[in-house]
């Protein structure tokens, strides 16, 4: 049997991972179901955008000849409005159309001045123009988007904008890749739910709400179960039920070295671990393998690191299972203005916050890193890729990647 990769570098990890993703189905969802979902095919306009040349302003559309030697007085012949089914009277010299906005351009009208560049006489028949028209209130046909041009691609996560862009191409379905149903499960014997009274012992639960909330941000299902007790026997009942209604599962806690440790050591007694350990800082405990034939990622307990340890291999996992889609990392280029503790082996990520104020993104530390401390996650705008190696010092540049 060949051995289980064990501290492997993080592209080690990533290339096993995206070795073997999650066969996700595809479905097709009505666009009030669209939004966080991911595309599962390219979406080719069905229509030009705009669909006809039209007005972008309230105002008179006109031959643009007749406006060049402001103030001139034109005769009023018609009223164009957005929607209108008349056909509107072609625009000869000397002649202006009210218009309105998306009201497409009559024949010969080839300019147009707004409303206020403008007077109209008592009898609303003359428009005097105070200035040259303008050409560039005229929305020309198929300048946005020409009918038959992908606009968004497969794996496209679809925002708020992009689902009104499925809208205006036409589309009142979308096909999208089915979402993961991802089963949470926090293990740890001195974990209570939020609301409890706690013994001494005790802390709140966090790691299965963040985890949850970082499955759903990725446009995927959560399951989150309450927490299970450092027990095998436990461990394996909730393991089989996750495993039984999820495609996959995320376990917190219990993926390092001790000896309650349980995630681990069930894993390798009866599951399949494809890799333990990794060399990330925070986070280096995490293993991925298979639990009854499901997807399991053990992340760590320490609600910092797992995290991002989700960000760093779950969330390229869920893209490689949806062709490349869903959440993109989005790095930047910034200059350390502290130093921050690096490694020689390990791509250390640190919580940082960047000010974009002047000509250079200058990265600060959110202050203490603790594995635990979330709430220098929550102060923080991106992470750093400090490659193994680098000095960390105060001046150097590095990546990062946004939050
Ligand atoms: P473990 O990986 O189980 O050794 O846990 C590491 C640290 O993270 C310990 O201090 C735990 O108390 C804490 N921890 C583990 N799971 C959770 C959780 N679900 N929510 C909050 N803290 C946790
Ligand atoms: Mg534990």
């Amino acid at each position: 049997m060949p051995e289980t990769p064990y501290f492997v570098s993080y592209p080690e990890a990533l290339e096993i991972l995206e070795s073997q993703p999650l066969p996700l189905p595809t479905e097709v969802v009505s666009l009030d179901e669209g939004f966080n979902r991911i595309l599962s095919k390219d979406l080719e306009s069905k229509v030009d955008d705009p669909r006809f040349d039209n007005s972008s302003m309230d105002g008179f559309a006109f031959r643009y000849e007749d406006s060049l030697q402001p103030q001139t007085h034109l005769a009023i012949i018609q009223t164009v409005q957005a929607g209108t089914n008349q056909i509107s009277k072609p625009i000869e010299k000397g002649q202006a159309a009210r218009i309105m906005t998306g009201a497409p351009i009559p024949d010969g009208a080839d300019a147009i001045l707004p409303i206020e560049c403008c007077k109209v006489d008592e009898k609303n028949s003359t428009v005097l123009l105070l200035e040259q028209g303008k050409k560039h209130f005229i929305r020309k046909q198929g300048e946005n988007l020409s009918k038959g041009q992908v606009a968004l691609s497969k794996g496209a996560h679809l925002n708020p904008s992009s689902i009104g862009l499925c809208a205006t191409m036409g589309y009142p379905e979308i096909p999208v890749f089915q979402q993961a149903t991802i089963g949470i499960l926090s293990t740890g014997d001195e974990l209570q739910l939020p609301g409890t009274k706690l013994k001494e012992s005790e802390i709140f639960e966090s790691n299965s709400f963040g985890l949850a909330s970082l499955v759903k941000w990725s446009g995927h299902k959560a399951k989150r179960y309450d927490s299970v007790v450092d027990s095998l026997a436990e461990l394996r009942i909730k393991l089989d039920k996750a495993a039984e209604e999820c495609d996959m599962i995320l376990t917190s806690g219990g993926v390092s070295m001790g000896e309650w440790d349980l995630v681990r050591k069930i894993m390798e007694d009866e599951g399949d671990i494809k890799f333990w350990r990794v060399k990330i800082r925070p986070g280096s405990p995490p293993l991925f393998g298979y639990w009854k034939g499901k997807p399991l990622f053990g992340l760590p307990g320490n609600p910092a690191s797992s995290h991002v340890v989700f960000r760093m291999l779950v969330i390229p996992y869920l893209r490689a299972s949806t062709g490349g889609g869903g959440i993109q990392e989005r790095r930047i280029r910034v200059m350390l203005a502290e130093s921050v503790k690096s490694d020689e082996n390990f791509l250390v990520l640190r919580r940082i916050k960047v000010d974009t104020s002047g000509d250079q993104l200058l990265a600060y530390s959110t202050g203490h890193q603790g594995s635990g401390n979330l709430n220098s996650l929550v102060l923080a705008d991106a992470l750093t890729l400090l490659e193994p190696g680098h000095s960390g010092e105060k001046g150097t540049w590095c990546n990062a990647i946004l939050l």
